[in-house]
């Protein structure tokens, strides 16, 4: 056995326990006794400290200063580059320190969902204080003198920078702004969606829908939780999503959803199973697959027309009466309090706000006293109303309670990532809405998991999305496509 041979069964057992932890939080949201919980937090806990003790192994390092690299592939150097930059940040940050980060996020999300039911910042303000001050040591630990957001931002997008991401998010946030005011002034609003959908109806559509962009239900299946997500890679990645009586649309889009970031992990070439290679490659390369699937793709005028004809199959007639009405409908948009529930337009104007507020408190240029303020004041300039209550505002989001800071721009990246494939894959694929308008999406995905999702972790994320698209990606093509789509749609 070679000390390459060494490290990779070293690492398959690491990453095949990461993927048992990963089913057990899995097992936790969807099947698990509610008694069950204190004695599930011990043993996610044990897994967690064998977990740490693996990854920050001296024998990793060992190996990887005695591993000889001249000749090997380039899934090889890869491979190495992964486990290197993995090794590097899980042994730079002190265990104390990653320790009381643990603590203190775990108790942090309690405080901060109270917080949010009595509608009281104040309540939550000093918990969040200390997790922004173990971020900031962690941050200064990892940077080693570099910026402390971009240490953060590298742990969700390798590779990305606060500034590069503040140059495109500047170039989107004018017009995005200049677009919701144009649609929002348009005299013909799009009708809302309105009745009772019945549930398991909604069930077996979103299973056909899974299936129609090319969810493997052999190596996946589909329940129901909270909150939608996906989970796992290679040969078992589950998704959930949810139902409700009066919005089948959440439903539909939150499973088509799930469905993009499980067929990324789903289509990761076999050989990199179990690898470091064998998962989506970043939170952005990621979210661009879940927002081409539900967006570019589902929420299209070609795949609408398909949906609405299995609508009226499954519930009879619910009150639109054509097609195109019922793509209006879906699309339509409204200035929101809710990222999560927003609209096109709206959605990447959210992520910015969250993006400059938290890297302002990173800096130390913004103090958590004063966030509910700074929120307020920058959600009435973007959206045009005022907050009514912090849980329609700073406390809507779970993600900094549990110390998530540098995450958020993820979301709108992989919103430009999707802007940008999308150009390539309708250049490549002319005749694409004919198939999508009889509901079927292989072409579409076909063409993701060739030029994408294979890869897996080989390269990059900027260089994934380089390599699929034929070029770096920037924020024209969303802003373009955002721009047409919505002027027509509202006749402006
Ligand atoms: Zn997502």
């Amino acid at each position: 056995m070679s000390d390459f041979d060494d490290l990779k069964a070293f690492q398959r057992d690491t990453i095949a326990l990461g993927e048992i932890s990963g089913r057990l939080g899995w097992d936790q949201e969807t099947m698990m006794p509610r008694g069950a919980a204190a004695q599930r937090g011990e043993e996610m806990a044990a897994l967690e400290t064998v977990l740490h003790a693996r990854r920050t192994d001296p024998k990793i390092g060992d190996w990887l200063a005695a591993i000889p690299t001249e000749g090997l592939s380039q899934a090889d150097l890869s491979y190495l580059d992964h486990v290197q930059k993995s090794y590097t940040r899980n042994t730079k940050v002190p265990a104390a320190l990653a320790a009381a980060l643990a603590r203190e996020t775990s108790v942090a999300q309690g405080i901060w969902a109270e917080a949010r039911a009595n509608e009281d910042f104040d309540a939550f303000a000093p918990t969040l204080t200390k997790v922004v001050d173990l971020r900031r040591e962690e941050a200064a630990a990892l940077a080693e003198g570099g910026d402390l957001y971009d240490a953060l931002l590298n742990d969700y997008e390798p590779g990305a920078t606060g500034a590069e991401l503040e140059a495109m998010f500047g170039a989107l946030r004018p017009r995005l702004v200049a677009l919701r005011e144009k649609l929002l002034a348009a005299p013909d609003q799009p009708a809302a969606l309105s009745g009772s959908f019945d549930e398991d109806k909604q069930m077996a559509l979103t299973h056909e829908l899974a299936k129609r962009f090319g969810y493997d239900f052999n190596t996946g299946r589909l329940d129901k939780a909270v909150h939608p997500f996906s989970s796992g890679s290679g040969q078992d990645v589950r998704i959930t999503t949810r139902t409700a009586a009066q919005d089948p649309f959440n439903c539909f889009y939150s499973t088509i959803h799930e469905v993009g970031h499980a067929c990324y992990e789903q289509g990761i070439s076999d050989a990199y199973h179990l690898t470091p290679l064998g998962r989506g490659v970043s939170m952005g390369v990621h979210e661009s697959q879940s927002r081409i699937y539900e967006n570019q793709l589902g929420r299209g005028e070609a795949f609408t027309g398909w949906l609405y004809e299995a609508m009226k199959t499954e519930f009879g007639e619910f009150g639109v009466t054509n097609a195109r009405d019922f793509y209006r409908t879906v699309n339509r948009v409204g200035s929101g309090y809710i990222r999560t529930e927003a609209d096109e337009v709206h959605y990447n104007l959210h992520v910015l706000l969250r993006f400059d507020l938290e890297r302002k408190i990173i800096a130390g240029d913004l103090q958590v006293a004063d966030l509910q303020s700074a929120w307020n004041e920058r959600f009435k300039a973007d959206f045009g109303v005022a907050v009514d209550r912090p849980s329609n505002g700073v406390l809507q989001d779970v993600h900094w309670s549990v110390g998530l800071f540098g995450y958020f721009p993820t979301y709108t990246l992989g919103n430009v990532y999707a802007g940008c494939l999308n150009k390539a894959m309708r250049a490549a694929l002319p005749d694409l809405d004919a198939q999508l308008a009889q509901g079927d999406t292989t072409a579409a995905t076909g063409w993701l998991r060739e030029n994408l999702q294979q890869h897996g972790g080989l390269r990059t994320p900027k260089e994934t999305i380089t390599h699929a698209c034929g070029f770096e990606p920037n924020e024209g093509p969303l802003l373009d496509y955002l721009e047409a789509k919505f002027s027509a749609l509202y006749g402006v």
